[in-house]
């Protein structure tokens, strides 16, 4: 009795299933199952239905057995009528002899013992397999089979569709029971979101059949069609949630416009010693056009290593600075700050531009000295690391924020920043992103490229050394730093971890170089780890040319610019992923002396030869930025959610970058037609959207 009525309680949330309803109420799924799915990250049904299949069987249609040709796959249907087991032969062998009602076909498995417990004569059973000719006969070799059992219900199904990612203690063929019920629902559970028109322009099929062929697939005709349908979607959503994000950011927060005229212009290039480059020019006409509305700026600045970004935005924040705002520029580390610092010192020389450097090491008295006279607006340009984001510095009106390699800090400390005020925003990186990243990590900004470095700069030669060569290499390095230029030498790691000796480190190379090597030069040690006053003292020394070769870890990686250097040696460079060496590398060749780089690897491995000889070949960092992504997939280099970005189920910005752009196209055009998506036919997305990107995204404003 107590039974019945919880089948009947079951089989009544069985007819009301939603999207939102726990797994645990499906047939078949109790407490503990939905333990195992909730590890999956399955809780509702939703998620249930977005727990696609990571592969696909597909099974011929059955033939009947006169209809079998040698050496073709082929599906039978029909009854055992005798089993053999052949222990003692070499290789053991299986044998059944089927029939349908056109003739008898024998299936022989080889090592088969374990199938004595699973067929007897009298069933049905489904098999698929080779054709093999045996003794002139027909016969099916080693094919897989089923059972087809009316009292299990088993099926071809079993066999066919979905394979899910692997689940310990839950089998595939559960997974399909599990969904399969949730599938005939599928029309009531999933709503469209688009119109036919739509639909049929971009060549979509319904979102009822693509959630159903993507776990059941007919054929794999349908199967494309349910993967471009469902990609599509995850793509559009999320390009709809950047393109609300930023319709916010333009129409919710205002900016105070900058006044631009060809008197303010003149004056600020009169800062600058040289003409600026064209790619220059049209960033900055950008910037300005941006800085001229009342929305605020959001824009990348991409370009190369030494490609003149820092120009570019000193005219920004001078252009603020002649509208009577404040500019902050932020970079990733002291160093950096204190370079940047350095640069627009040697701009500025005797202009009454105020300008600060704000470093950790400042405290006490004259901190708070300071940051009241960034309050009352008394200095104009403040300069730091990100800390400026959360300190309590207060600007009296900030209206500019220059952020330097921003891909290291994410989306979120974007925003995080844009809380305080709403000063126009650029963002500057060194690091050339592929069109598809940005689009979706910056999928929200506006973007400006520096193609072509400022004249003047000669061609760096990189070699790849072998250690047999390594003499030779020290012996031209010493004829250069004779000739008064400067080296870097780049180690992966501060100490040597490892004992066996192959693996170096700055610190113990340090000793080497200065000790053995160069003994006549002056060799120095720069690394992460040491006090920020060191640093800052060494690098000082070494752009004054007191120091001849600066051995370090990657700390040197961006930004450094340091005109002298010409030479730079990358050990365990295999070890290095490719940006990471072109950025390296940039740190040399910003002068019209010839730049050599040397790379010495310690292992022998394929991708790390190819990345080296990328590097040995190739000086252009969109180009290897290509490379980079070829080399690497996307799988490691896109964690979008490193990228403060929703992760992707099913799309991937980089195999489907076509539907990338058709989401991104139809996704903007819809936020320029309903802004809030508050037409009714949008209603669906917008719950979709919320549900999906809400929290990730930070949309919850748009609710
Ligand atoms: P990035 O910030 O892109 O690495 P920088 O702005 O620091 O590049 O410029 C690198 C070097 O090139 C600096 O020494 C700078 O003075 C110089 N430079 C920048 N723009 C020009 C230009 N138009 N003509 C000549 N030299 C330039
Ligand atoms: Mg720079």
């Amino acid at each position: 009795m107590v039974l019945n009525l919880m089948t009947e309680e079951i089989s009544k949330s069985q007819n009301e299933i939603e999207l939102s309803t726990p797994v645990q109420y499906l047939k078949s799924v109790g407490p503990a199952r939905a333990k195992i799915f909730s590890e999956l990250g399955v809780e509702t049904v939703g998620d249930l239905l977005e727990y696609f299949p990571r592969d696909w069987n597909f099974l011929p249609e059955p033939i009947k057995i006169n209809q079998m040709q040698p050496n073709k796959e082929a599906a039978l249907v029909g009854m055992v009528e005798s089993i053999d087991y052949q222990s003692f032969r070499r290789q053991p062998l299986f044998e059944a002899l089927i029939s349908d009602d056109t003739g008898i076909c024998r299936i022989i498995w080889f090592h088969g013992g374990y199938l004595r417990n699973q067929l007897e004569p009298g069933q049905i059973v489904f098999a698929y397999g080779k054709v093999t000719i045996y003794k002139h006969q027909l016969q099916l070799t080693n094919p897989k089979f089923i059972v087809l059992d009316e009292e299990h219900s088993k099926s071809p199904e079993d066999l066919s569709g979905g394979i899910y990612p692997a689940a310990k203690e839950l089998s595939n063929r559960q997974i399909k029971r599990i969904i399969k019920p949730v599938i005939e629902k599928i029309d009531e559970l999933v709503y469209e979101f688009f119109d036919r028109g739509f639909l049929k322009k971009n060549i979509l099929i319904s979102r009822q059949d693509a959630f159903k062929w993507i776990h059941q697939p007919p054929d794999e005709k349908r199967l494309s069609q349910a993967k471009r349908r469902l990609k599509h979607d995850e793509l559009f959503l999320m390009q709809l949630g950047l393109a609300l994000r930023r319709y916010k950011v333009q129409h919710f927060s205002s900016a105070t416009p900058c006044i631009y005229s060809a008197e303010i212009d003149s004056r600020i290039r009169k800062r600058f010693p040289f003409l600026l480059t064209e790619d220059q020019d049209s960033s900055i006409a950008e910037i300005v056009k941006d800085m001229g509305k009342t929305e605020p700026m959001n824009r990348l600045l991409q370009g190369d290593v030494g490609s003149g970004k820092t120009v570019v935005a000193l005219y920004a924040a001078l252009l603020a600075i002649a509208n009577k705002m404040q500019a902050a520029i932020m970079a990733p580390t002291e160093i950096l700050a204190g370079q940047h610092f350095l640069s627009i010192e040697r701009y500025l020389k005797n202009s009454q531009v105020k300008r600060t450097l704000i470093t950790g090491g400042l405290t006490g008295q004259k901190r708070t000295a300071l940051l009241e006279e960034i309050k009352k607006g008394e200095i104009n340009i403040v300069v730091g690391t990100v800390a400026l984001l959360q300190s309590d510095i207060e600007f009296q009106h900030l209206g500019l924020v220059v952020i330097d390699e921003q891909h290291k800090f994410g989306v979120h400390q974007r925003a995080e920043l844009r809380k305080q005020a709403t000063p126009h925003c650029l963002v500057m990186t060194a690091t050339p992103i592929p069109r598809t990243l940005a689009m979706t990590a910056f999928g929200d900004l506006d973007v400006s490229i520096i193609r072509h470095s400022p004249p003047g700069r000669s061609n760096i030669v990189t070699r790849r050394v072998e250690q047999k060569d390594r003499q030779k290499a020290y012996d031209f390095i010493r004829e250069r730093l004779r000739a008064k230029k400067q080296a870097f030498f780049v180690y992966p790691r501060i100490t040597a971890i490892e004992q066996n000796g192959d693996i170096k480190a700055a610190t113990d190379e340090w000793i080497n170089l200065s000790k053995n090597v160069f003994p006549e030069f002056k060799v120095e040690l720069l690394h992460g780890q040491m006090p920020s006053e060191k640093k800052q003292e060494i690098m000082s020394e070494f752009r004054k040319g007191k120091i001849d070769a600066l051995v370090s870890t990657v700390v040197v990686e961006v930004g450094v610019d340091i005109p002298n250097a010409t030479i730079m040696v990358i050990e365990g460079a295999d070890r290095f992923g490719l940006a990471q060496l072109h950025q390296l590398r940039g740190r040399i060749g910003r002068s019209e002396a010839k730049s050599y780089c040397f790379l010495f690897a310690e292992t022998e491995n394929e991708t790390a030869n190819s990345r080296l000889e990328v590097m040995t070949r190739c000086n252009d960092g969109f180009e290897i930025a290509e490379h980079d992504l070829r080399l690497r997939g996307p799988g490691e280099m896109f964690s979008t959610r490193q990228h403060g970005l929703p992760d992707l189920k099913i799309a991937n910005i980089i195999d489907d970058f076509d539907l990338l752009v058709l989401a991104r196209k139809n996704s903007f055009e819809m936020v320029t037609q309903d802004p809030m998506l508050i037409k009714q036919e949008h209603k669906n997305i917008r719950r979709a959207l919320l549900h999906k990107f809400g929290d990730t995204l930070g949309l919850a404003d748009i609710a």
